[in-house]
């Protein structure tokens, strides 16, 4: 398995990042993850444009052009022979004596991996997944895709325990998202419903996409909070990842949703998406 670290490609056995690395020390650094099919990126520009914000936000200085971005990890999908998956990146402030303050003259640190996944042909996707509502006990700024993620590992590993595949991140008894996924409901008037992008939630790129994906196929569609109750009464819900695509949501803390089978709109919406995704132009 070969991976990428600051300016190189190796067996991922040779990859060692400095003990005073401040990703390791604060989780001082941002990442990004963009889904692979047949080989090729999806919507990747658009998760480049995020990791551009997310850098500047937390005030590391962007290591790579966009281009460049593209060409490494078109590379290290080329040389996994990766298909279908996943491609992760992460850039941290780089490594310096443990101090808070910003080290002066550190180089960001730069890792990148692979990963093999079904997408189009995942278990979840067919048959749906059990989601748990948790209380969402993470910062202010989950606009940014922050190394820290340890109230999203609390969050999925208590949905794991309960014999459910995600968590929904509850705030002042509305949904914020997913662990790692962005959570929406289908209302029993068939109106889609997602959460407004806000500080409170991180702006999904597969999100993004359905959203204007769905306007053009005419599904109505409407950006508003909604509340755990309001989710168990849905019709349908499902969340939408870049790993993931666009995966029903069968029950909800134990109660099925719907008849407790994938929606025909979730089912529609997760074509749609495929189709975009699998487009020719799409690189
Ligand atoms: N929300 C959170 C908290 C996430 O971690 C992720 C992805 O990892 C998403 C939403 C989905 O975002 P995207 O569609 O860009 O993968």
């Amino acid at each position: 398995r070969i991976v990428f670290l600051n300016g190189s490609f190796l067996p991922i056995e040779e990859a060692k990042v400095p003990f005073m690395d401040r990703g390791f020390m604060f989780g001082d650094g941002v990442y990004e993850g963009v889904g692979v099919l047949e080989g090729r990126l999806v919507d990747n520009d658009a998760h480049l444009e995020r990791l551009e914000r997310s850098l500047r936000e937390v005030r590391i200085p962007n290591p790579y052009t966009r281009a460049e971005w593209t060409h490494l990890e078109e590379e290290l999908v080329r040389r996994n022979g990766v298909t279908e998956g996943f491609v992760y990146f992460q850039v941290t402030r780089g490594v310096a004596e443990r101090d808070f303050m910003f080290p002066e003259n550190a180089v960001p640190t730069v890792a990148m991996f692979t990963q093999v996944k079904a997408i189009l042909d995942a278990p979840a996707a067919r048959t749906g997944i059990a989601v748990v509502t948790v209380p969402d006990l993470r910062w202010k700024r989950r606009d940014i895709k922050s190394l820290n993620l340890l109230a999203q590992v609390l969050a999925k590993q208590a949905a794991r325990e309960a014999g459910a595949q995600e968590a929904w991140m509850v705030e002042d008894g509305f949904v914020t998202e997913g662990g790692s996924s962005s959570g929406f409901i289908i209302t029993r008037e068939g109106r889609v419903v997602v959460r407004p992008l806000s500080n409170a939630i991180l702006p999904g790129i597969t999100r993004k996409a359905l959203l204007a994906l769905s306007k053009d196929a005419g599904i109505e569609l409407e950006e508003r909070l909604f509340t755990v109750d309001e989710a168990y009464d849905a019709a349908e819900a499902f969340l939408t990842s870049a790993s993931m695509f666009v995966v029903p949501i069968v029950s909800i803390d134990g109660r099925a949703i719907g008849n407790g089978k994938p929606g025909p709109i979730t089912k529609k919406l997760r074509d749609i998406y495929i189709r975009m995704a699998t487009a020719p132009r799409m690189a």
